[in-house]
């Protein structure tokens, strides 16, 4: 199972992991934000029926990486400058985001 032995903030300031499989990525706070995965970003789906979030104008500080925590074994949240910190990213989704 690929996990990340580190997390770090790259030069540019973006996000840099380094895998178990010897691989480094960084991934750039706008990528990381855009693919916020929780429900208020992402939209959910609800009996079948899948509801679209509103499209909401970006505040300040939104791409702003504010700090990062891992939850449990498999997951980091992400904590943004506009306050926004519900979106957990699974390990999967972390290294999909990889560029
Ligand atoms: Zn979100």
């Amino acid at each position: 199972m690929l996990v990340p032995k580190q997390i770090r903030r790259s030069e540019s300031g973006d996000l840099a992991v380094e895998w178990n499989d010897g691989i480094t990525c960084i991934i750039s706070l706008k990528a990381l934000r855009d693919n916020c995965p929780c429900a208020g970003c992402q939209g959910e789906t609800v009996l079948f029926k899948a509801y679209k979030p509103q499209p909401v104008p970006d505040m300040p500080g939104k791409y702003e990486l504010m700090g990062v925590q891992q939850v449990g074994s498999y997951a980091l949240q992400v904590t943004w400058g506009d306050g926004h910190a519900t979106g957990l990213y699974t390990w999967e989704r972390l290294r999909s985001l990889c560029g």
